[in-house]
Parts: structure tokens; sequence; C-alpha cells
């Protein structure tokens, strides 16, 4: 069992790899969430900038016809002036008038008014417009860079699944399944190099005849604190570690 150890270090590192990748990688999507937010912010302001020119347009069709009903009556009452006969009639007429040359003065104000609206709302579009438009073409740019990320950590991760599954192809299924056990329960390292006389996997300090038993290389043992598998890491020969590795 001890000479999958390495194997299932190795495992371990390549996982350990992916998921740093996959993590980095799902960050990419809520960056770019965030980022489409702020451009519909933009867009909102844009549209509602649009309403209110639309309702100042609106309003200003309804005053102009309203004027031309006015006027129109103006000028009957006008030139009804020749056909009268009373001067009771004629001073009822001419109150009409002035009272219809009043009105539709006020109404000329007010589109003059509505008019200079218009106008600001107008410079207020194409500005929103223009800011608009600018966050448009750097969240394009933007949006770019993040799925070109977005394929090269895919790249990346498919790299490493390749070179896991070459790794995985002979390790023992039962340890196999003990790893992918602890994975689903715990992550993080299944193996912990002994580093001096402590468990690399939760640093505690292990016991001296424990730490020779793991040296010998010959069985599996698991630290006392974590129930992590331990392993001696030592500097071998290639030759000799492969030579071990066949007769074993
Ligand atoms: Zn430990």
């Amino acid at each position: 069992m001890y000479k999958h150890l390495p194997k299932i270090l190795e495992l371990q590192n390549i996982d350990a790899e992916i998921d740093k990748l996959k993590q980095v990688k799902a960050k990419i999507p809520l960056d770019m969430k965030k980022l489409n937010a702020e451009l519909e912010k933009q867009k909102e302001r844009y549209e509602s900038q649009k309403t209110i020119l639309e309702e100042l347009q609106k309003h200003h069709r309804s005053k102009e016809r309203n004027l031309a009903v006015q006027q129109e009556q103006l000028e009957k009452y006008k030139s009804q002036r020749n056909a009268v006969k009373t001067n009771r009639e004629y001073t009822a007429l001419e109150e009409e008038i002035s009272e219809l040359e009043d009105a539709t003065s006020e109404i000329e104000d007010e589109i003059l008014e509505l008019m200079i609206s218009i106008d600001e709302a107008n410079d207020r579009i194409e500005e929103a417009e223009k800011e608009y438009k600018t966050h448009e073409a750097s969240f394009k740019e933007k949006r770019n860079v993040y799925m070109s990320d977005m394929e090269g950590f895919d790249k990346e991760i498919a790299k490493w699944q390749k070179t896991r599954e070459k790794v995985s192809k002979n390790i023992n299924p039962a340890l196999m399944q003990k790893y992918k056990n602890w994975r689903k329960r715990r992550g993080g390292t299944f193996v912990a190099v002994i580093h001096g006389q402590s468990c690399g996997g939760c640093h505690l300090r292990l016991p001296p005849q424990l730490v020779n038993e793991v040296r010998k290389r010959e069985q599996l043992y698991t630290c006392n604190s974590c129930g992590r598998i331990l392993y001696w890491e030592e500097e071998e020969e290639p030759e000799k570690a492969q030579l071990a590795e066949d007769n074993s």
C-alpha cells in the first residue's frame, strides 16, 4: 500500500491545483454580473432621460393643439367684428377677444418654457448616451478579457485533468476510494508529509516511535490527531525508487 502514497500525494497536489483554478474561475461570472449591473444602471439612466423628454414632447404637442384651437376661435371672434350691430354686442365680443388673447399668450409662454426644457432634456440625453456608450464599450472589452480568461482556465484545468488521469491509473482502488471519501468529507490534504517530527496536515508533533515506523515505508500509518495518512519524504535515486516499486 505504501508504494501508492507518492502517487496519491501527486494526485492530491494536482487536485489542489484544479481546485484553485476552479475557485478563481468561479469568481469570473460574479465579476461579470457586477459589471453588467453597472452597465444596466447606466442604461436605465439614459432610458429615464428619454422618458422625460418624451413626456415633455407630449406636453408640448398638446399645448400646440390647444393653442391652435384658441387661435382659431380668436380669428372667428375677430371676423365677427364687422357684423356687430350694437354697442353691447361689441363690448361683449371685445371682452371675449381680450380673454382669448390673454389665454393664447399664456399658452405661448408655456410653450416657450417647454421648449427650453426640451432643449435641456436633449442635452442631458446626449450626455447620458455618451456615458452609456463609453461604459458599453469598456464593458465589451472587459467581457472579452473575462471570456478569454475563462477559456485559459478551462484549458489549464483540462491539462491538469489529463495528468490526473495518468497519475490515478495505477493507484490501488481501495486507497483511491479512501482518498475520494476524504476529499468529499474534509477536503484538502489526505496524505500528510512529515516535516521534522510533525504531521504536515495538522502540524502537531508526532511520537518518535510513529515517525520511525513511517520511515520504514512498509505500512500505512495515520496521524493520531487529524487522521491523515503519514508519509515520509526522502530523497531517493530514481532507479532505486523504481526498483523498490517493481519489487513490492
Ligand atoms: Zn495530523
